[in-house]
């Protein structure tokens, strides 16, 4: 089903993620992994250039995953890309009310392109890049959250 295109902050990149990119390879040949950031606005928890290297290691055996970084919108990204598809994950309501604002609009941007959901497995469901940041903030262990090391980031 040719590219698609899985955006998000990714503060941190997590197993959740990895979950969703993992089932994605069944769908499409090739995933980017595309973090979106403002260079001019840092307003990230972790560092960006540490976060790559982790989820490019995570990777490192699946030539049909990259990562890259951006500062555009999602729609003209996926043009330039050549990519027809948008991979989310959903995990729940709430995360269902956003997408579907998010997909309306980023289907107006650019009409050829098709958001594509996958239901969070349940073990996964409960993972929350922005509740990381705050066990980790004051200390916490965050190993079990995320599919790399966590002492490297
Ligand atoms: P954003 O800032 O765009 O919400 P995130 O990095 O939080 O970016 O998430 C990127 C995508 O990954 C979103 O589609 C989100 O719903 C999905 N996601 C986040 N956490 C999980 C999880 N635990 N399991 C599956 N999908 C998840």
């Amino acid at each position: 089903m040719g590219t698609a295109i899985f955006p998000g902050s990714f503060d941190p990149y997590t197993k959740g993620h990895h979950d969703i990119v993992t089932r994605g390879l069944a769908l499409f040949d090739k995933i980017i992994i595309a973090i979106g950031h403002n260079s001019r606005k840092n307003t990230r928890y972790f560092d960006l250039d540490k976060m790559i290297s982790m989820i490019d290691a995570t990777y490192e055996n699946e030539d049909r995953v990259s990562t890259i970084t951006y500062n555009e919108l999602t729609a003209t990204l996926a043009s330039t890309h050549k990519a027809k598809f948008l991979l989310r994950g959903l995990r729940n309501t709430t995360d269902f009310e956003y997408e579907n604002s998010i997909a309306q609009i980023n289907s107006n941007l650019n009409p050829s392109l098709d958001s594509v959901f996958l239901i969070t497995s349940p073990e996964f469901a409960y993972i929350n890049s922005t509740i990381i940041r705050e066990v980790h903030k004051y200390g916490g262990d965050i190993s079990a959250y995320l599919p790399y090391d966590s002492s490297s980031i």
